[in-house]
């Protein structure tokens, strides 16, 4: 099984020496593609209060200018690359005489991934960030992990990448961060479950009428949590959780079936995980994802960060209950793209993608995109999309074929 959180070393790729990540304690130097985003500039709120710890090496964004050359500039970046090639006369004329270089275009996404560096903040949102993310593992460095969506849609492809290039695989996310703690040390043979907790959403308890013809405003206004406009849809749907579910299947040493979801709506408790001798361990912090972060760049060493100290005395209660599918069809999707294996967790993740963004633009109604996700991957199933992919190639291929698939139900 190659799903254990690993290192290895290999000298075909890039760097083949453990960088100082490798042999254990916080980063150094630091590259954080998609830096404007929420948790990208978590990430620059951490190590921007101690900067004599930290060099940043790159930054990167879709094309928000503006926003990335200011970052560069507080942080001292040395190259800073926007996605979309529009944006770049600006970004240049913003970083003019600061010494800090100016890239632009999917090439320089993978420069700036490629730049030697401890450890590469892999959080550009969704499928976008899968070429990226594979360029950062291939420098055999510690990649920190909050796109969720590379390794849904090229899980085993990814992860063989990180073995093949000795880079560590750190999670961001903060139920894989509660499991990659609670997990620490653990023998595969001795977990028997592991639970991710889910907040419920802003919809948790909602008539299913209500939930189908709810507003962009309202999916986007979580009650715990402040992250991207995708998550927090994908929070709102629970695809969230079915996504997070088939991380963690890739992440951690357990067959599906010992993976589960509980709603804990206060988000204190992050995962928990059930050893065979009853042990049931949990990892608790308040919901702020610079917790997650400092883990993922401290580890095994620790780092301070800023959040709120949990006053459990003051929280009083922790409640659970089960998610309800019925009223969230996408953890049923989900949870079915992941038995089903093969490509179709990538079919599931490019037709969720394309349908958050109809929702978004009022193409659709919120009850429209599990719908669209269950049509895509109905259809996807006779024209051989589902077969298992070998490649970084192979997983892009599928995300366009799915993608152009979605859009042709969501037209027709
Ligand atoms: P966000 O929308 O706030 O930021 C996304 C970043 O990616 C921005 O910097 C944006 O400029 C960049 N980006 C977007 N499209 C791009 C493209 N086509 N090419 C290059 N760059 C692009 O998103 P976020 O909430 O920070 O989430 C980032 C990732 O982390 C997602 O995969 C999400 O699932 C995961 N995640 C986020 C949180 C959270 O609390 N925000 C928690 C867990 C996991
Ligand atoms: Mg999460």
């Amino acid at each position: 099984m190659n799903r254990m959180i690993s290192m290895t070393v290999d000298t075909n790729c890039a760097r083949p020496t453990a960088s100082p990540a490798l042999r254990g304690g916080c980063v150094k130097r630091l590259s954080v593609l998609g830096a404007t985003g929420s948790i990208g500039t978590s990430t620059l709120d951490l190590i921007g209060r101690d900067p004599d710890a930290f060099e940043v090496v790159a930054l990167t964004a879709a094309r928000s200018a503006a926003k990335l050359a200011e970052l560069a500039i507080r942080h001292r970046a040395r190259f800073a690359a926007v996605c979309d090639e529009a944006a770049f006369p600006e970004l240049s004329e913003r970083l003019a005489g600061t010494g800090i270089r100016a890239g632009a275009g999917p090439a320089a996404m993978i420069e700036a991934a490629s730049l030697p560096a401890d450890c590469v903040v892999a959080a550009i949102v969704g499928a976008a960030g899968l070429a990226p993310t594979f360029a950062a593992a291939r420098q055999g460095c510690r990649v920190a992990l909050a796109n969720k969506e590379c390794l849904v849609s090229a899980g085993s492809v990814f992860l063989a990448e990180i073995a093949r290039c000795g880079s560590e695989l750190v999670p961001v996310d903060s139920e894989h961060s509660a499991a990659f703690q609670v997990l620490a040390g653990a023998d595969a043979g001795s977990i028997e479950k592991i639970t991710l907790t889910a907040s419920g959403g802003p919809f948790r308890t909602w008539s299913p009428a209500r939930i189908a013809a709810a507003t962009a405003e309202q999916a986007l206004c979580h009650p715990n949590w402040s992250m991207g406009a995708k998550i927090t849809i994908d929070s709102a749907t629970l695809m969230n959780k079915g996504l997070e579910l088939i991380e963690a299947y890739h992440l951690f040493p357990v067959e599906a079936r010992q993976l589960d979801a509980v709603v804990h709506p206060q988000s204190i408790i992050h995962c928990l995980v059930q050893y065979k001798d009853g042990s049931l361990l949990a990892q608790l912090a308040a919901p702020d994802m610079r917790t997650p972060i400092a883990v993922a760049l401290a580890w095994p060493a620790r780092m301070e960060a800023p959040v709120e100290r949990l006053d459990l005395a003051k929280v009083g209660t922790l409640t659970f209950e089960p998610p309800d599918e019925a009223r969230f069809p996408c953890l049923t999707l989900a949870k079915g793209a992941l038995q089903r294996g093969g490509s179709a967790p990538a079919v599931l993740n490019a037709a969720n993608e394309v349908a958050v963004a109809a929702f978004l633009a009022g193409r659709i109604p919120f009850g429209g995109i599990a719908n669209l996700v269950e049509k895509t991957l109905a259809a996807a199933e006779p024209r051989e999309l589902f077969l298992t992919p070998v490649s970084l190639d192979d997983v892009l291929s599928v995300d366009r074929e799915a993608r152009r698939l979605a859009e042709r139900l969501l037209q027709a």
